[in-house]
């Protein structure tokens, strides 16, 4: 489908709750959603500035959720805390295959697709990139399918933990390498969050109508 030549509802004279979906004449720009209450914006403000923010500060993070020790495993009063691709390297050699390849996935595998698809829309937009707005929603679309997937390790983390103390004979503590890993996964939502998609119509309006902070 061609994008040239069409015009954006803001070009037309309306603008969308973004949180209830209903139509508003541009007009309401500022007031109240008269649905949900949700103030109305034909643009966020500063929208591509946070999600830099955001994605910057995840990948920051990464680096301690990574490194640092996320849990430590004690059986029988003895054990070393571990990083998050020791504590899979355990599990695999355990043989624990099916809980190490969804740690594996959760933990190192999406954050990394995730951050690396936000930084790739954003740069799209920043340098102009030859790629559709098709291509660039199917991006914010598959960010966001990607991260509801996020919190699983946390899950099975808190899985982990309550069958091993029911066990009672070993016990797991988390380390501060979680903290970082919480504030990976969160980082990232807070960045594919603050991104108004409709940034990407108007890099594809036919007249200059373009957002200030674009
Ligand atoms: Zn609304």
């Amino acid at each position: 489908m061609s994008t040239r030549g069409y015009k954006s509802a803001r070009q037309e004279g309306y603008l969308l709750c973004r949180h209830c979906h209903t139509l508003h004449t541009l007009d309401q720009q500022d007031k109240q959603c008269h649905v949900c209450e949700t103030p109305l914006h034909s643009r966020m403000e500063h929208t591509l500035q946070r999600s830099w923010a955001f994605l910057l500060a995840s990948v920051i993070c990464f680096f301690p959720a990574n490194l640092l020790p996320i849990m430590t495993f004690k059986s029988f009063g003895s054990g070393a805390p571990s990083t998050i691709m020791g504590g899979i390297i355990e599990l695999f050699s355990g043989g624990f295959w099916g809980i190490g390849l969804v740690v594996l996935i959760a933990s190192i595998i999406i954050p990394c697709l995730k951050i690396l698809g936000m930084l790739t829309l954003l740069l799209s937009l920043k340098f102009h990139w030859r790629t559709s707005a098709r291509q660039k929603t199917w991006l914010y679309r598959g960010v966001e399918w990607v991260g509801r997937w996020s919190m699983l390790d946390i899950f099975v983390i808190a899985v982990l933990v309550a069958l091993v103390q029911l066990g009672s004979l070993a016990s797991i503590s988390p380390g501060h390498g979680a903290t970082a890993f919480a504030a990976v996964v969160i980082l990232t939502m807070l960045s594919a969050l603050n991104f108004d998609t409709r940034l990407i119509w108007d890099k594809y309006a036919p007249t200059d109508t373009r957002h200030h902070d674009t």
